[in-house]
């Protein structure tokens, strides 16, 4: 079965694991820093933990925090447990990113920061962003700070510029469904040397080095990926998870709780060993989105036809952390899909404010777009190392299932919302 992500782990890997190098975890921010022309870089065992830090250490706290509806949960769970407010800004249906025009209507004078999420890899137009952050800080004279949330889109640029550069912070992720990974792990990157300061004093003093069992939990972790997303083997992988617990922590990122909290360990300093594989992947990089820049390409160019689907957009600078498609019946075109030997994704099958962790909150509006979605969308297998007879293969699977309307609508089954 072709997994609906997989890691692009090699050799060297292996080998990072056992290296062993006091000064991994320094050498991995400066090239970190280096490869996204950062000043510097700062790591952390999640990417939340970053964030977290992040207002932990400015002091920011009771005010609101502007970011979309449709992202990752853990971004809302860092504001709240740092003692914030999120307040949520519908998204737009063509890139999946927050609308701008409401975001300006979102500021007011509680407003503390943005984070500007680059969904999928979109860049978002960080020039209107900058523009529309500088009036209002004028109007209600606070600083307002930006967050560029690059987890999905590492190296994603807006009219040539790197949209990690932009603004005060940006925050990457880490873990084996990311662009690149560590193992587990986030980042943070920024250009204002006295934030840097800042934010490292706050993680040296309060981060805590994490026991030998820790090590020895990720090197198994790191060792079981491999056969784990082995095409021949995957099928085998998805029965044990579906049927057995053994393999939740593997395949399942997220465990999406009703509840508002954070792993146990999320205040732990990152491992060397983390570090190394980081290093690693880090060279990799530039290959990677190459590679699922022109997946991208090619599913755009062999399924633009198909009935009903509703395809993302191929944009300049994108780096395609996924390739989403809206569905008129996801399940069904799933189990099609599956049963033919293709797993498909559904990555953020949530809109934050509708969440029952979220509905103590009141937002006073509903955010259509995000909710619609959390209910439609897919995502097709895009990962670095998928190879022409895998691409074949599912836009083939894929046209002969849905690319006659009759068929299409006979498998949907539900009549479309
Ligand atoms: C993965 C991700 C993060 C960070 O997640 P962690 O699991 O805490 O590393 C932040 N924002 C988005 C949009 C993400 O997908």
């Amino acid at each position: 079965m072709i997994p609906r992500f997989k890691p692009y782990l090699g050799r060297e890997e292996i080998g990072a694991l056992v290296q062993y190098d006091v000064e991994a975890v320094a050498r991995f921010e400066g090239e970190f820093a280096q490869t996204f022309e950062a000043q510097h870089a700062i790591a952390f065992p999640y990417g939340r933990s970053a964030l977290w830090t992040f207002f932990k250490a400015t002091g920011l706290e009771g005010v609101e925090i502007i970011m979309p509806a449709y992202t990752c949960v853990v971004v809302a769970h860092a504001i709240i447990l740092s003692g914030n407010t999120p307040r949520f800004v519908d998204i737009t249906l063509y890139d999946y990113n927050m609308d701008l025009d409401q975001v300006r209507m979102a500021i007011n004078e509680r407003t503390g920061a943005i984070v500007a999420t680059h969904l999928f890899g979109y860049p978002l137009d960080i020039d209107k962003l900058t523009e529309i952050v500088q009036e209002a800080e004028k109007h209600y004279g606070h600083k307002i700070w930006i967050i560029q949330d690059c987890a999905h889109a590492f190296g994603a640029r807006w009219k040539e510029q790197l949209v990690c550069n932009v603004g005060d912070i940006a925050l990457f992720g880490l873990n084996i469904s990311k662009t690149i990974t560590s193992i587990f792990g986030g980042m943070l990157t920024t250009n204002d040397s006295a934030l840097a300061e800042k934010v490292r004093k706050w993680r040296d003093t309060y981060f805590m080095q994490p026991r030998v069992s820790k090590f020895i939990r990720r090197l198994i972790y790191l060792l079981a990926v491999y056969p784990a997303f082995d095409e021949k083997l995957y099928g085998l992988v998805q029965w044990l998870q579906h049927a057995t617990p053994l393999l939740n922590h593997l395949t399942k990122a997220y465990h999406l709780d009703e509840k508002i909290h954070f792993p146990p360990d999320c205040m732990d300093k990152m491992l060397a060993v983390e570090a190394q594989v980081g290093l690693k992947q880090l060279g990799k990089y530039l290959d990677i989105v190459r590679q699922k820049q022109e997946n991208a390409r090619y599913y755009s160019e062999h399924l633009g036809d198909i009935p009903d689907w509703v395809l993302p957009p191929l944009v300049a600078g994108a780096t395609y952390s996924h390739y989403v498609v809206r569905v008129p019946n996801r399940e069904g075109v799933s189990q099609v899909l599956l049963r033919r030997g293709t797993q498909l994704g559904q990555l953020i099958e949530y809109s934050v404010p509708h969440m029952a962790a979220y509905n103590q909150y009141d937002f006073g509006q509903d955010f259509p777009n995000s909710y619609m979605c959390s209910q439609t969308t897919i995502n097709l297998p895009l990962y670095a190392g998928l190879n022409n007879r895998q691409r074949e293969r599912i836009v083939s699977s894929i046209r002969e299932e849905f690319a006659d309307k009759c068929v299409s609508s006979a498998i949907a089954g539900r009549p479309k919302q």
